[in-house]
């Protein structure tokens, strides 16, 4: 037995679970278990990906000066003020380890993304999970929970997974309502499915104690590549520079997400395809007698009549080839949440579950 013990909280770090991909003896799986792009990626992003492998033996630039010049163009913002990270996932990273440690509280809600309290442990931070009011986020019930040890507050807004999302007069509540002294991250993850959603980047401008977080994981299809990026004051992102890994992204990466954000074309189809078949699934799923809030991002949450219905109605989609995600782990155990697919996608989806359902009346 090694006497080398982890640091306090490591090992009351549950591992992350990701979505399935695999379904044994099966070559035709529908995977709609990671909110992945059914459209896959930009073409240009690809080009830009493969051109860049020439360079493989130079070391990448250390500013990510190119990306971030795009990125602001594209976006409307500062370049300096912007951050970016081996998908979002390393800027909430950079989040927790300078601004939590030992003891301090971080704040997450009864259904948030599962990130949250794994980043939060891993710095010693012990994580205080609010409810929410029927899968929302509860601003009232965050600003109750702090304390004078809390230091960082996150949301993910549409939330992960359950699709909902506040108003722009509830998160300006929220930020209005925190103590200076309190962080609040803005994860904007699924961001570009919200239409004319800005992803918190007022919400930054307004308020110099929130950090807003996006990622080319979703609408842009990259999810493969592993890019996400941080806007924040310039303070912040100073202090998040100094504990970043000088070549955390490569040339390729930085070159394949350069033209995913300029082509903005490709964007816009993937955002109209997904609130086309999001509302089709949504529609769908009610008039079977299926619950469905409705969903601001790239997936729904169908609600069953109770776990055993969730897992026979998983047992079904899986029996037809279909993977998507059990949530039980985030307090939803009588919900699935399905990623929205292409035409196809959804179609294969609804007959299935259409079927799963006539069966049980
Ligand atoms: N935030 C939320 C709410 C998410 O759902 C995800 C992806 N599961 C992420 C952040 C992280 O995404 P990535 O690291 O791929 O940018």
């Amino acid at each position: 037995m090694t006497q080398i013990t982890p640091q306090p909280g490591i090992m009351d770090i549950a591992l992350y679970v990701s979505g399935e991909s695999r379904l044994p003896g099966r070559s035709d799986v529908l995977k709609l278990s990671s909110n992945e792009n059914p459209l896959g990626s930009s073409d240009k992003a690809r080009a830009a990906y493969v051109a860049a492998a020439g360079d493989l033996h130079r070391y990448p630039n250390t500013d990510h000066a190119p990306l971030r010049r795009a990125i602001g163009e594209v976006h409307g913002l500062d370049p300096d003020r912007i951050i970016c990270g081996v998908g979002s996932d390393e800027v909430l990273q950079f989040v927790v380890q300078a601004f939590a440690g030992t003891g301090d509280e971080v704040i997450t809600t009864e259904h948030g993304f599962s990130m949250y309290p794994i980043l939060a442990r891993m710095v010693g931070a012990v994580p205080v999970t609010v409810p929410e009011a029927d899968r929302r986020i509860d601003v009232d019930a965050i600003l109750a929970a702090v304390t004078d040890r809390t230091r960082i507050v996150f949301i993910a807004n549409p939330a992960n997974p359950t699709g909902t999302m506040l108003t722009p007069d509830e998160v300006q509540r929220l930020a209005g309502g925190l103590p200076s002294s309190v962080l609040l991250v803005h994860d904007g993850a699924y961001t570009e499915f919200a239409a004319g959603a800005d992803g918190g980047a007022g919400l930054v401008d307004r308020h110099p104690n929130v950090v807003m977080t996006r990622t080319f994981s979703k609408i842009h299809g990259l999810g493969g590549l592993r890019i996400g990026w941080g806007y924040a004051a310039r303070d912040i992102i100073d202090v998040l520079n100094r504990i970043r890994q000088p070549f955390n992204l490569s040339n390729a990466q930085m070159a394949a997400a350069e033209a995913a954000v300029r082509d903005t074309a490709f964007r816009d189809r993937c955002a109209d395809l997904n609130a086309r078949m999001r509302d089709r699934m949504r529609n769908s799923l009610i008039q079977m007698g299926i619950g469905c809030d409705e969903s601001f991002a790239n997936f729904v949450l169908a609600r069953f009549a109770d776990p055993a219905e969730a897992e026979a109605a998983d047992a079904a989609l899986r029996d037809d080839g279909i993977l998507v995600r059990r949530v039980a782990g985030y307090g939803l155990p009588a919900a699935l949440r399905i990623t929205v697919g292409d035409e196809q996608g959804v179609t294969r989806v609804l007959e299935t579950l259409g079927r799963f359902m006539a069966d049980r009346r």
